[in-house]
């Protein structure tokens, strides 16, 4: 991230401010936090954009990490709300509505004397398409993420339980540089697997079952997201038609995505492919989603989504089919939208393969 990245999305802000004739932004959403400051630990801090300012307000805790890190102005101070109120100088105060309670709501309009701007949507559309030093951050990811999945592999057998693979994945994402895992990570093998968020549990890993994997590593912020499944041992002849039928999806729709596709059409790709096969009703949720700073992040492939998109875009395509009692499975990858088409950043096998 580049201090001139900043100053254009401060720019971008404070032409929205300017619309709704607020003097000052108060910006409390962790990932819009980090985004406008590089600041590490957003949770604990706040910028507060002006006309022709924009300062990072964080507390003691962080004076040394918030000075190597931020390529905004910083302040070191003792509460958030107090200092922005020591700053205002008589300029009308908004807010992100998105990520501030009811309570510091009220307390803030107790103090002013007026309610603050509510700027819904004040980050929209900014970071969708992503920059080059985005894009950078997020292919690191992803390559972390290959690095983890070839561990995993390697102590994957019958006997290991689910949570034994979950830590491997974790712990090869941080010995090779992950600031963390991209939300908690799922194993969910044999009937297990029908859960399409079934977290790591106790359960060991049998011999004809298949596994999924879901989990991703975060680099400088950025989210990473791939799902492998594997099959231990010899799976049955069920298991492997619905195998191929979720991959044949997966390359269809990961090969419409290209620029000016919408969210809608390629997530209809997936589900024509698995209707032949006669599983549509077993995939039952969306085909993908942005990933950035947060892990779900616009624009969303969806039967719902009109979003068109653009080069700079960075989704995941993520088929599966779900059978409860039986078994189910994902294939995910992570796709950067480029002029002439995408470039696929996970680079992990996912032709069958059985351990
Ligand atoms: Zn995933
Ligand atoms: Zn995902």
């Amino acid at each position: 991230m580049s201090a001139a990245e900043v100053q254009a999305r401060l720019d971008t802000l404070r032409q929205r401010m300017s619309a709704v004739d607020a003097g000052a932004l108060l910006v409390t959403t962790p990932a819009n936090v980090r985004y406008l400051s590089r600041f590490s630990s957003p949770d604990d801090g706040a910028v507060f954009v002006t006309a022709n300012g924009a300062t990072l307000l964080t507390d003691a805790r962080y004076t040394t990490q918030a000075g190597e890190e931020a390529l905004i102005d910083v302040d070191i101070v003792a509460g958030i709300d107090d200092a922005v109120l020591a700053r205002l100088n008589g300029a009308g105060l908004a807010v992100e509505g998105e990520n501030m309670t009811v309570t510091r709501y009220r307390a803030l309009a107790r103090r002013l004397g007026y309610e603050p701007i509510v700027l819904d949507g004040a980050f929209a559309g900014l970071r969708v398409v992503k920059s080059e030093s985005e894009i950078e951050a997020l292919r690191r990811a992803a390559h972390v993420t290959d690095l983890a999945f070839a561990e995993a592999l390697k102590m994957m057998a019958p006997g290991v339980t689910e949570m034994e693979v979950a830590l491997s994945l974790e712990s090869a994402m941080r010995l090779n540089g992950a600031e963390g895992a991209s939300f908690t990570t799922i194993v969910a093998s044999g009937p297990r697997g029908a859960m399409p968020h079934g977290v790591a549990s106790k359960k060991p890993l049998a011999s004809g079952e298949l596994v999924t994997l879901d989990f991703g590593a975060v680099v400088d912020g950025y989210h990473a997201d791939m799902t492998r499944t594997v099959a231990i041992g010899q799976v049955g002849g069920e298991e492997r038609r619905l195998y191929d039928a979720v991959l044949e999806a997966q390359v269809a729709s990961l090969a419409a995505v290209g620029p000016g596709r919408s969210g809608r059409e390629i997530d209809q790709v997936a589900r024509e492919v698995l209707a032949k096969h006669g599983l549509e009703k077993y995939f039952t949720h969306s085909l993908g989603h942005g990933t950035g700073l947060v892990i779900h992040e616009e624009p969303r492939l969806s039967q719902k989504s009109d979003t068109l998109l653009q080069p700079g875009m960075i989704v995941t395509i993520e088929p599966g089919v779900y059978l409860p009692g039986f078994t189910g499975l994902r294939i995910e990858d992570l796709a950067l939208v480029t002029a002439d088409g995408h470039e696929v950043l996970s680079k992990s096998p996912k032709e069958f393969m059985a351990l």
